[in-house]
C-alpha cells in the first residue's frame, strides 16, 4: 500500500538516539492510522548507527527504508537523497536527535491538508547554546532581508511539506543547497506553525563553526545575488566619496597650502579600503567555488545501498 506520510530522517552518529526515536515516531503514527513509511539516511555514521537502522528495518519492513551513504555528505544531503526516494503524498522531515518532538507531526501534517503546501515549524524556547541561538537570530535577520524568503526560523528542521514541493526539490540538482529554503521557492501557499524543542537527547551537535559558517552561506548565495550588488553598490560609493575628497583636498592646497598631518588618516583610509576590497573578492569567491562545485558535476552523493522491503524496489 502507498504510504500516505513520509517521515525523514537524517543520520549522522546518532546511535544512543535512534531507539528512543523511533518508538515515539512509530506510536505517533500508528494512532494517526493512515499507512506511513519512515525513511532514513545514514549519511555515513562511523558508529552503530548502521547496524540499529538495519534492525529498525527488520523489525518494521513494511515501514522503514535506509538508505546508506558511503561516506558523509551533510545534512541537507541526505534529507535530499531520501526525497528521491519517498512515496508519501505529505513528507515530513525531523532531526534524529529528539530535539523535535515526534508528537508534533500530527499538527504539521493537519495544516498540510488544510491547504498549505509548505508548512514550517518554529521553535518555542530553542534548547540550544546562547551562542547558536543568538548567532541564529542575527543571520536569519540578514537572510530575510536578502533572500525576501519569509521564514521565521531556518535552522528548524521540523517541517512538512506536499509531494510536487518534494518533486521540484529533488529535480533541483543542487550541490550546495538549503532544503528549507529551496522549499519556499516553490512553495504556492506556504505557512508556519509554533513547535516546541528539546535538548539534544544524547550525543552532540554535528555543527561546529566551520560547517555552520559553510551552510549559511549556502543559503545566502544559493538563494539571492544581493551580496554581490552590495559591493557593486560600495564600490560606487566609494568612487563618489573619494572624487569628493579629491576636490576638497584640491582646494585646500589652493587656498590654505599642502597639508602636512594627513599620513595617518590616509594610512587609516586605505587599510579600511583594502579590507573592504578584500571582502568584496571573498564573496566573489563564495560564488565561484559554488559554480565550479557545480559545474564539476560530480554525484552529489553516493549511495551504498537501500535497505527496504523487496515489494519496494
Ligand atoms: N546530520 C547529518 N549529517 C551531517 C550533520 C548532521 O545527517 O553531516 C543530521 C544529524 O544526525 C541530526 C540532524 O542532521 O539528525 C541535525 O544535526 P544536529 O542535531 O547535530 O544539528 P543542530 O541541532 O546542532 O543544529
Ligand atoms: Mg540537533
Amino acid at each position: 500500500m502507498r504510504p500516505y506520510v513520509s517521515a525523514v530522517i537524517p543520520v549522522f552518529n546518532e546511535e544512543e538516539n535512534l531507539r528512543p526515536l523511533f518508538e515515539r515516531l512509530v506510536a505517533v503514527l500508528d494512532a494517526m492510522g493512515r499507512p506511513y513509511e519512515i525513511v532514513f539516511t545514514n549519511d555515513g555514521s562511523a558508529d552503530r548507527s548502521g547496524e540499529i537502522l538495519r534492525e529498525l528495518h527488520a523489525q518494521r519492513p513494511a515501514q522503514v527504508r535506509v538508505i546508506d551513504f558511503n561516506g558523509n555528505f551533510g545534512q541537507h544531503m541526505a534529507i535530499m537523497a531520501a526525497f528521491e526516494y519517498v512515496r508519501g503524498d505529505v513528507i515530513v522531515t525531523l532531526d534524529a536527535d529528539l530535539q523535535n518532538p515526534p508528537e508534533d507531526i500530527p499538527r504539521l501534517i493537519e495544516k498540510i491538508e488544510q491547504g498549505f503546501d509548505v508548512v514550517g515549524g518554529y521553535r518555542r524556547d530553542r534548547q540550544d547554546t546562547w551562542f547558536r541561538r543568538n548567532a541564529s537570530r542575527l543571520i536569519n535577520m540578514i537572510r530575510a532581508r536578502i533572500t525576501r524568503i519569509e521564514m521565521r526560523d531556518q535552522g528548524c528542521m521540523l517541517r512538512a511539506y506536499r509531494r510536487h514541493i518534494v518533486d521540484s526539490i529533488a529535480t533541483s540538482g543542487e550541490v550546495s543547497t538549503f532544503i528549507p529554503a529551496l522549499a519556499y521557492n516553490f512553495a504556492a501557499n506556504p505557512t508556519e506553525i509554533e513547535v516546541s524543542h528539546a535538548p539534544r537527547a544524547a550525543g552532540h551537535s554535528k555543527y561546529h563553526i566551520y560547517n555552520l559558517l559553510r551552510l549559511n552561506f549556502d543559503l545566502m548565495t544559493g538563494f539571492s545575488l544581493v551580496p554581490l550588488q552590495v559591493f557593486t553598490m560600495l564600490g560606487f560609493a566609494v568612487s563618489l566619496l573619494s572624487a569628493i575628497l579629491v576636490v576638497y583636498l584640491l582646494l585646500q592646497r589652493i587656498f590654505i597650502g599642502p597639508e602636512v598631518q594627513g599620513v595617518f588618516t590616509l594610512f587609516g583610509i586605505m587599510y579600511f579600503l583594502v579590507g573592504l576590497g578584500i571582502f568584496g573578492l571573498g564573496i566573489i569567491g563564495e560564488y565561484i567555488g559554488r559554480i565550479y562545485l557545480e559545474v564539476r558535476k560530480r554525484p552529489r552523493f553516493v549511495i551504498r545501498e537501500v535497505v527496504q522491503a523487496i515489494d519496494d524496489q
